[in-house]
C-alpha cells in the first residue's frame, strides 16, 4: 500500500498516473483497503470505473503478439480505446483534462482498464490478429 497521493504540490498527471498503475498492478485483488485507496484518490473517477466494469463494458482485446488494448462502451455508438501501459484514452475528457489542462491524472475509462484486470469475470477478451489488431489501433 503507498500513500494516498498528494495533489497540492508539485503536480505532474504523469508521475501520479504511474504510481496508481504500478500500485495497482502489484495488488492482485481489489480489496476493501484498495478499493479504499481508490475512493480516496479518485473519489467520483474510481466509482464511475467501477460502475463500468460492472456493466461488463470493458473489452480486452489482445493481438497474436500480446499486444493489448482495452476498448470501452460508453454508449450504443460511441467507443473509447485505452492504453494503460502509455498512459492514453482517446475520449475527449482524456484530453481535455488529462493532457491539456493536467486537472486529473486520468478519466474513468483508462481507470476501469487498469483495475478491471483484478475482477477478470468481468471483461469480455478478444483475440485479434496482428493486422486486425493494426486496423483498431489506427480507427482512433
Ligand atoms: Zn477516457
Amino acid at each position: 500500500m503507498i500513500d494516498n497521493l498528494d495533489f497540492k504540490n508539485d503536480y505532474n498527471p504523469l508521475i501520479f498516473y504511474q504510481r496508481t498503475y504500478d500500485f495497482l498492478k502489484n495488488e492482485k485483488e481489489l480489496t476493501e483497503n484498495v478499493l479504499e485507496w481508490l475512493y480516496c484518490n479518485y473519489s467520483n473517477i474510481a466509482l464511475d470505473a467501477l460502475n463500468i466494469i460492472d456493466k461488463f463494458k470493458v473489452k480486452k482485446v489482445i493481438s497474436e503478439s500480446n499486444q493489448i488494448l482495452y476498448v470501452i462502451k460508453n454508449n450504443k455508438i460511441e467507443k473509447f480505446i485505452c492504453l494503460p501501459d502509455v498512459h492514453y484514452c482517446s475520449c475527449d475528457k482524456f484530453i481535455k483534462q488529462v493532457i491539456i489542462q493536467e486537472k486529473e491524472n486520468m478519466c474513468e475509462h483508462l481507470l476501469s482498464a487498469v483495475i478491471a484486470e483484478k475482477i477478470p469475470l468481468k471483461i469480455k477478451e478478444i483475440n485479434l490478429s496482428n493486422e486486425e489488431f493494426a486496423k483498431l489501433l489506427m480507427s482512433i
